[in-house]
């Protein structure tokens, strides 16, 4: 599931209790979008974007003081992703931050440009694999320059990484340049052991046979309200036992927690109401106790908190980089409601339980009682952890089945980034290349905007919360083939009912032929163009990638004989072309009911049937095919953020006045600070 987040759907008051009046100083302004530079650097597959944060300045003072308290605790707990996705990854970050700032040799030589963007990669990924593909970055400079820049280092520069020179060298060197060490973060390729073929460090010396057994021995099938077993531990066999090493203060990453915990009491003490005070106190309970009890007692808490202006996330949420899809790397949010734009939201929130009913599913898989679906859209301001500097665009939250059956969950999509990618990509030549023709190109230009965002929100308020298991079924049941099915299950329900002419009748959409805007760009993305994240050889890892192909080749395939949707080829190139938008409906109808179908009933077999034969493999020539065509686009696959810099200001009480935006810090000044202000680990923990 992709999940996380937020805030309200009903009342439009900013909050409860508290100032009401905002401070309307300038400090805050938000730049107009035509003044705004949304680009901030590129390297390798990678663009780096600046987000805005519109209505930051309508804040009052003390949702400015909360707002400022949460992004300082979204930002403390950083080096835990990087030692969760790789053992060495905060020994070799540190080794190449100190090369980089002590480098005095030529910065315009090939080989330092190559090293500079490494490291600028190891940022982007929080870690030595990268973030979307999981395989390890190739290094393009050479073992000899990095080995002598660490030795030309004064003793002080690599203090933090705990080892001598000699040490450190033998340690770090093979990891990064033996491409036999380390190979993949996250192996999800099925018949291996995929926990000791994994570089992740979730577990250490022990098998997924082990992992299974461990974790199977704990589950009470009787259980209606189970914790979400091994989320906030590392699992780790020593001399023969096998425990758990819990994430709290006092436990596993005990520094980082404790500076966390720090910025979420004074976040506490200024609340907007006694609600939000409350969520905040128990998730500081839960990082003190670190009992996952504790960790359901706050997400219900949150989860019901639908009345507060200002929202975060801010703990071990998301399981994808676990190859058992148990543990949960830290990540954090902070944002408020964008009040507008939510309008849209609470109208699909509102007819919930219409979607429900009408859904193509069969009826003893669906919800008889919809609750609770509390979508909105908000503006974030400041990612951290695993939303940085990559975030979702959506989110949907709690991820622990019993607690959305019992009391819902939260839906957001988040505008201000949705907003930045679309702005970066004008222009950019993409659709002029991969689009089949201009009836297509004009249903895009006029309806992508809209239908992305309503996509995304359907995807989010009513996708992921639709549905029920059958009454036994182990939520667990699907194992790693569990993400992809369940993204495919919000894809298809949000690509089922972004058709429908309910849509148009609730005004969410002008047009009934918007829609075909959002299956063409889907068709083409999960047929063509998503292929160029991947490399030639490789094939796809990531669940919503999978998600994507399943649905788009699946649908292709059923289209075999009547064509509704097919590849045709012109002067040599591929494209997508639809050409009957009704069929292909009706087939996403079909899919979504089997989908659910194997959700509800834990059929991992068939999970893994349908997976495997249309969501991993792609055709050699056709991937070759695109990757050249978007080659010679030099668009860059993946994006990244900066979060601007948030200035407290406190009178000569100490008292918080005021708070200043600043949108001018680059991707490196940025790391390179947050690697100064909020590295609390140590280098092996
Ligand atoms: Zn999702």
């Amino acid at each position: 599931m992709k999940k996380i987040l937020i805030f309200v759907m009903t009342t439009i008051c900013l909050c409860a209790c508290g100032d009401k009046k905002s401070s309307d100083n300038s400090k805050l302004k938000t730049p107009a979008i035509a003044d705004f530079n949304y680009k901030a650097d590129a390297f390798a597959d990678m663009e780096i974007l600046r987000y805005r944060v519109p209505e930051i300045e309508k804040l009052t003072v003390q949702q400015k003081e909360l707002l400022y308290y949460l992004n300082e605790a979204a930002l403390q707990g950083r080096d835990i992703l990087y030692d969760q996705n790789g053992k060495y990854n905060l020994c070799i970050r540190r080794t190449l931050e100190a090369v980089y700032i002590n480098f005095d040799g030529d910065k315009n030589s090939e080989e330092f440009k190559a090293f500079e963007t490494y490291l600028k990669r190891v940022w982007v990924s929080n870690g030595i694999h990268h973030h979307y593909g999981n395989h390890k970055f190739t290094p393009e400079f050479s073992q000899d320059f990095f080995i002598n820049e660490i030795k030309k280092l004064p003793e002080t520069a690599f203090a933090k990484t705990g080892l001598q020179a000699d040490a450190l060298i033998s340690t770090i060197v093979p990891i990064i340049f033996n491409p036999e060490i380390a190979a993949t973060r996250l192996n999800q390729a099925s018949g291996v052991d995929l926990i000791t073929t994994s570089a992740s460090n979730y577990y250490e010396n022990i098998s997924q046979k082990e992992v299974e057994d461990f974790y199977n021995k704990m589950k009470n099938p009787n259980d209606e309200t189970p914790v979400s077993y091994g989320l906030n531990s590392k699992l780790i066999k020593e001399n023969g036992k096998i425990f758990e090493k819990i994430y709290k203060v006092d436990g596993l990453y005990s520094e980082a927690i404790k500076k966390t915990v720090y910025w979420l009491e004074k976040a506490a003490a200024v609340a907007e109401n006694e609600q939000q005070k409350s969520v905040i106190e128990k998730l500081v309970s839960y990082y003190k106790s670190g009992d996952l009890r504790e960790f359901d007692e706050y997400s219900v808490l949150w989860v019901v908190d639908t009345s507060s202006h200002i929202d975060f996330i801010n703990g071990f949420i998301e399981t994808y980089g676990d190859p058992m899809g148990m543990k949960a790397s830290w990540e954090a949010n902070v944002n408020f409601k964008n009040l507008e734009a939510s309008k849209r939201t609470e109208i699909i929130s509102g007819n919930a339980q219409w979607f429900e009913d009408n859904s193509p599913t069969d009826k003893q898989f669906k919800k008889e009682k919809v609750k609770g679906i509390a979508a909105k859209v908000i503006n974030v301001s400041i990612l951290g952890g695993d939303s940085y500097p990559s975030t979702p665009i959506g989110i949907n939250l709690p991820n622990s089945n019993w607690i959305r059956a019992a009391h819902g969950s939260k839906s957001v999509t988040i505008e201000n980034i949705t907003e930045a990618y679309d702005q970066a990509s004008h222009g950019n030549g993409f659709a002029e290349e991969f689009v089949w023709s201009n009836v297509e190109l004009d249903l895009m230009n006029k309806y992508k905007f809209q239908t992305d965002n309503l996509h995304t929100d359907l995807h989010e308020c009513l996708g992921h919360g639709s549905g029920k298991l059958l009454p036994g079924v182990d939520p667990d049941a699907l194992q790693a083939y569990g993400a992809a099915i369940e993204e495919a299950r919000a894809d298809l329900f949000g690509l089922y009912f972004i058709a429908d002419p309910k849509i148009v009748e609730l005004g969410l959409l002008t047009n009934n032929d918007a829609f075909k805007a959002e299956y063409y760009l889907y068709f083409m993305n999960g047929l063509l163009t998503q292929q160029t994240r991947i490399e030639l050889g490789k094939n796809i890892e990531e669940a919503h990638m999978r998600n994507r192909q399943l649905i788009a080749r699946w649908v292709f395939e059923k289209s075999a004989d009547d064509k509704a949707v097919e590849l045709k080829k012109r002067d040599g190139k591929t494209f997508v072309v639809i050409n009957d938008y009704k069929k292909v409906r009706q087939r996403i109808g079909e899919l979504l009911a089997e989908i659910q179908r194997i959700k509800s009933t834990g059929d991992f077999a068939a999970a893994r049937n349908i997976i495997e034969t249309y969501a991993v493999k792609l055709d050699p020539v056709l991937h070759k095919e695109i990757i050249e065509r978007y080659a010679k686009l030099n668009i860059a696959p993946y994006k990244g953020f900066v979060n601007p810099v948030y200035t407290p200001i406190f009178d000569e009480n100490n008292k918080f006045i005021d708070l200043e935006i600043d949108y001018t810090e680059n991707f490196v000044e940025q790391h390179l600070r947050y690697s100064r202000d909020y590295s609390n680990l140590p280098s092996f923990n």
